[in-house]
């Protein structure tokens, strides 16, 4: 199935309801990066809890860490990130537009946009250079006398070098895992596509540490797992795939790899979300090389040392946010109505506002009824409160931002003491004791 390419009217629509805004807007924008908006952080907030659940409070072998951005300079030498991290990349002269060099298919000449770099015959393309995507600053007073560290590229390396303290700590036994949810930075040379690729953005990654032997059976479980999980997020089931690594795509050091991909449809189409990878032994018998220090794990029924396999499943926040608001986007039209409706048709266990609460007219008491249930529910949940205008256009603002259900007070609700409730999806309403509201959407929010 080929799906609709729905990226512009996203950007406008997280922009204009308050998802997701561009970076220093008002100096110009900073290139590909991002600023969550009150619905956007809620929504990513609710992405990360459903990962942080899944991957560490509901389970006993996996444990929790949040390692600072700023690490020891070697760390990024015993990673390879110093030496390899890097995109070659070429220059055009004329046009000045920088391009790399193994994705020149995919890129358009800045002068005739319908061609690729190189093709016009003004372009001028120097040799390929190697450039790295990790950002520089300096640690201490005095710049020159200073040390040049890195903003992470990734969260792993902070769970690789505290490999031995979790573990001792927690008195883990392999197999076991640690997990974290943290920023991450590259100098991306081709970012784009909205939230999709961007030069700071966030992982979750989690490092599962077993028997080298068993490697390739934890691997296929976390595949497993991590593909359900996606599931559960309410993507749908034709838009994601596994693509399995080929021997040239694999990094040097990996055993194997899968990258679980989501069709963000258009042009775009099938893209990684999620890498899975099996990296063999490299990352703790690189830090044991350059730190001295031996991360190796004793088993003491088999009187063995060794140094764990490493199994990792590494997401990032933002791609799964964009895969969401994208599965979640329709539009369509509404029975007995001119205009359609653009839904946003979260999992309502996702949506930022769980319900809003309307009186109908602004008499009779409405608002002031209307304004203590949604008090009563503000204590257990996130909700809106809107009395102003038509009831169809609060509707309409409602299912744009995916607020699963809508609370009405109308003209009988004083004397019967209930309201209609609205479901985004089927449209159905009903009709609901005032008591009973928040055991009814605690009910369907539930996930
Ligand atoms: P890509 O090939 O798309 O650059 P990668 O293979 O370099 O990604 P990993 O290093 O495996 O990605 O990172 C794991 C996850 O982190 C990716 O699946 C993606 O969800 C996320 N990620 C990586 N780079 C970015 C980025 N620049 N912006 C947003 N998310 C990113």
């Amino acid at each position: 199935m080929n799906y609709p390419d729905v990226m512009e009217k996203l950007v406008s629509l997280c922009k204009r309801r308050g998802y997701i805004f561009q970076s220093s807007e008002i100096y110009g924008g900073t290139g590909s990066v991002w600023d969550y908006g009150p619905l956007g952080v809620e929504l990513k907030k609710n992405i990360k809890d459903r990962w942080w659940n899944a991957m560490v409070r509901s389970r006993d072998n996996v444990e929790g860490l949040d390692a600072a951005i700023l690490m020891h300079p070697r760390v990024w030498e015993a990673s390879g990130h110093v030496a390899g991290f890097v995109d070659p990349l070429v220059d055009c002269k004329t046009c000045k537009g920088r391009f790399r060099a193994d994705k020149l298919e995919d890129a358009h000449c800045l002068r005739k946009p319908s061609k690729r770099p190189g093709e016009f015959s003004e372009c001028q393309l120097t040799e390929p250079r190697q450039f790295n995507l990790m950002f520089k600053t300096f640690m201490g007073a005095v710049e020159e006398s200073a040390a040049t560290i890195y903003l992470r590229p990734e969260t792993a390396q902070g769970i690789f070098v505290n490999f031995l303290n979790v573990q001792q700590s927690m008195r883990q036994k392999v197999p076991f895992g640690i997990a974290q949810i943290g920023k991450a930075f590259r100098n991306e040379i081709t970012p784009g596509n909205f939230i999709f690729r961007t030069r700071e953005f966030e992982q979750m990654e989690m490092q599962f540490f077993v028997e080298p032997e068993k490697a390739a059976e934890w691997f296929g479980y976390w595949k497993e797992q991590r593909m359900e999980w996606h599931r559960a997020l309410g993507l749908t089931e034709s838009r994601l795939q596994f693509h399995q690594h080929s021997p040239e795509e694999l990094a040097h050091y990996a055993k194997a790899a899968f990258d679980v991909e989501f069709d963000f449809g258009g042009t775009l189409g099938f893209q990684e979300i999620e890498g899975i990878h099996n990296r063999g032994d490299f990352d703790l018998a690189q830090h044991t090389e350059f730190s001295g220090r031996k991360l190796e794990y004793f088993d003491q029924p088999n009187n063995r040392r060794y140094t764990p396999w490493v199994v990792e499943t590494s997401v990032g926040a933002d791609r799964v946010t964009l895969a969401v608001l994208v599965n979640a986007y329709r539009e369509e039209s509404v029975p007995g109505e001119e205009e359609g409706r653009v839904v946003l048709g979260l999992d309502p266990a996702l949506a930022p506002v769980k319900a809003a609460i309307f009186p109908l007219t602004k008499k009779d008491g409405q608002p002031a009824m209307a304004h203590t249930i949604a008090a009563d529910l503000r204590r257990q949940f996130p909700v809106d409160y809107d009395e102003s205008g038509s009831i169809g256009k609060r509707y309409r603002r409602q299912d744009e931002i995916g607020t699963p259900f809508c609370v009405t007070v109308d003209g009988e609700s004083a004397s019967d003491n209930s309201v209609t409730i609205r479901d985004r999806d089927t449209l159905a309403q009903d009709r609901v004791s005032t008591t009973e509201v928040a055991r009814y959407l605690r009910d369907k929010l539930s996930p």
